[in-house]
């Protein structure tokens, strides 16, 4: 192949313009400072910020806090997240079979035994180009975080089909890794192939 002078001059004039553009996005790129220095200034300030009240966000609290981390769970509504729904729970660990509702109220009070604040209050923003981090709740407030972890969870899709409602955790689930033993015996229709679909 061959390739004309001129070609190469405006190859080379294109990658110069992309490798000069990375570098100004790089060297410009807003990274927080990390300095301890002006902590103190910082009002409303929180060790660790745990966003979601879920099994995750609840577990997370109750490591952080246990190791002596000032810890606070911005748990949103649903403190418990989506476990509440479940009727039962039998792939937990040390207990053969368990509501959801129980589980989660054992582990919000093993998460508060160890000092966690769980504040039923959601997250509206947060801000990682500073640090502290700042969180905007969702009643107005602000406040600071030297660390956020985030267990927000996730949501699912129903079909808009008559009944689901009305057969929802009783035959129509959502997750065929919990509810498939509870189903056996059963002619199923697995609608999806994700995740919890493809158990
Ligand atoms: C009916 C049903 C039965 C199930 N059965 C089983 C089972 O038997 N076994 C099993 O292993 N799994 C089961 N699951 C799945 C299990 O519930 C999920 O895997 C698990 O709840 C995920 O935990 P998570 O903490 O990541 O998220 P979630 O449980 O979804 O919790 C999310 C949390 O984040 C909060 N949140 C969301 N947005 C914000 C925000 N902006 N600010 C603050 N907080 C926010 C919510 O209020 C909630 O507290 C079941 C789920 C359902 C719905």
């Amino acid at each position: 192949m061959i390739i004309n002078r001129s070609k190469i001059v405006v190859i080379s004039f294109v990658v110069g313009g992309i490798v000069l553009v990375l570098g100004i996005f790089v060297w410009f790129r807003p990274t927080p400072n990390y300095s301890l220095s002006s902590i103190h200034e910082v009002k409303n300030l929180v060790p660790v910020a745990v966003v979601g009240g879920g099994p995750a966000g609840l577990s997370a609290a109750m490591y952080t806090a246990r190791a002596r981390f000032p810890t606070m769970v911005f748990a949103g509504s649903k403190i418990g997240g989506e476990l509440l729904e479940a009727s039962y729970i039998e792939n937990w660990p040390a207990k053969e079979k368990l509501s959801g509702q129980e589980m989660m109220a054992q582990s919000q009070k093993q998460a508060e035994h160890f000092g966690a604040q769980i504040i039923p209050v959601g997250v509206e923003k947060i801000n990682l180009k500073t640090w502290p981090f700042e969180i905007e709740l969702d009643n107005g407030d602000h406040i600071c975080a030297l660390s956020i972890i985030i267990t927000t969870g996730g949501a699912q899709k129903f079909l808009d089909i008559p009944g689901i409602d009305t057969y929802r955790g009783k035959g129509i689930g959502i997750c065929t890794i919990c509810d498939a033993p509870f189903d056996k015996g059963y002619e199923v229709a697995v609608i999806g192939g994700g995740g919890c679909g493809r158990g």
